[in-house]
């Protein structure tokens, strides 16, 4: 009984070590393994279940056997899992330089900074320059010379944070006091665009932030009226938010431009539902308009993007440009409230979140 189990237990032993030669992924291992060591129907548990017809006296030969065997294959099957995973940690230090290079994230630009560069662009295929200022402000060049008196609610300590040991410098409230600096240093005809940050001092809500940016606009030359103003900010809406838009000027007040215009565009989101014509077409049927629930407009069918106007004559003079020569129109917006129409997105403070998901969605 001992010489035949010895000679099937060599033969198991045999045929094992001839599969197990030809192994070479940690899957066909498992397979092996289960197969010689499953407890139920495992070649070894087989072996096990003959201890029952042995005499008593060979019981512990035989078990002996049978267990060296199961000793040998464990041992076996722990080698070649190591050299298997051995070699596989190898291969994954090794890279093939000539296969094409996996895709990475590539950045961009913050949200506001594309907005911004989108304007700028379309202003300087207009033939506009870009001037910069500082962000640190003359109180004289952000208020005074833009023709804001000194009792003007504007200078309240409510919207402006002054220096501290400065009497006569703020954080800049708008960008326009850049265009007092361009006039100064330079004479007619200017053409210019002034995109930077700005500070008022309001409490953080879905439409304010105590820091935003603003462009600002400025053109000045002889014979200059009302229509290139409007002109020109026609081709503006059109270019940027769409052909379609239509423009509406509403009579405004701003302290440095006489007469003055708020500008407001067709909703995009609802306007020819509620009737207003798209642009190049008769503005009859107004009247025929509708009410929508649209958000976006809440309901009017128009929606406030910037103010405009023709340049006081008397910033003119504080700037020694004289208006019985010349006149000029100028214009300001706020890019986060144009990033937000454009985009579709509803809370300006998402804007400074920097959630990915929400910059990416964008993109
Ligand atoms: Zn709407």
């Amino acid at each position: 009984m001992i010489d035949g189990l010895k000679k099937e237990i060599e033969g198991v032993r045999r045929s094992f070590l001839n599969e197990i030669a030809q192994i070479q992924s940690p899957e066909k291992l498992a397979a092996l393994k289960e197969r010689f060591l499953s407890r139920k129907k495992g070649i070894v548990s087989q072996q096990l279940l003959k201890l029952r017809d042995c005499a008593a006296a060979e019981k512990p030969v035989a078990g002996q056997l049978i267990n060296q065997l199961k000793m040998f294959i464990e041992t076996e099957l722990a080698r070649i899992e190591e050299k298997i995973g051995a070699r596989r940690g190898t291969q994954e230090q090794w890279s093939d330089c000539s296969l094409p290079a996996s895709d990475l994230p590539i950045g961009r630009f913050h949200l506001i900074a594309e907005i911004q560069r989108q304007i700028e662009d379309i202003f300087l295929n207009l033939g506009y320059e870009i001037a910069s200022g500082p962000e640190v402000e003359l109180e004289e060049y952000n208020f005074t010379a833009l023709n804001i008196p000194e009792y003007h609610p504007a200078r309240d300590e409510q919207d402006t944070f002054f220096i501290e040991g400065f009497a006569n410098m703020v954080l800049r409230t708008q960008t326009s006091p850049m265009q007092i600096r361009y006039m100064l240093d330079h004479q007619p005809p200017l053409k210019i665009i002034s995109p930077g940050k700005v500070c008022r001092k309001d409490d953080p809500d879905a439409t304010h932030t105590p820091v935003f940016h603003q462009v600002e606009g400025l053109l000045v030359d002889q014979g200059i009226h009302f229509s290139h103003l409007k002109g020109t900010l026609e081709v503006f809406c059109r270019s940027f938010f769409g052909p379609d838009v239509n423009l509406r000027f509403r009579p405004g007040y701003f302290p440095f431009t006489e007469p003055s215009a708020e500008v407001d565009i067709s909703c995009f989101m609802c306007s020819p539902r509620q009737g207003i014509p798209p642009a190049g077409t008769s503005a009859a049927d107004a009247a025929s308009r509708v009410q929508s629930d649209c958000k976006v407009c809440k309901g009017s069918g128009w929606l406030e993007i910037l103010g405009s106007g023709m340049v006081h004559p008397q910033v003119l003079l504080n700037c020694h440009i004289d208006p019985e020569i010349y006149s000029g129109f100028a214009f300001g917006m706020g890019i986060e409230r144009v990033a937000m129409i454009k985009l579709g997105v509803p809370d300006l403070r998402m804007l400074y979140e920097n959630d990915l998901r929400l910059l990416g969605q964008f993109g």
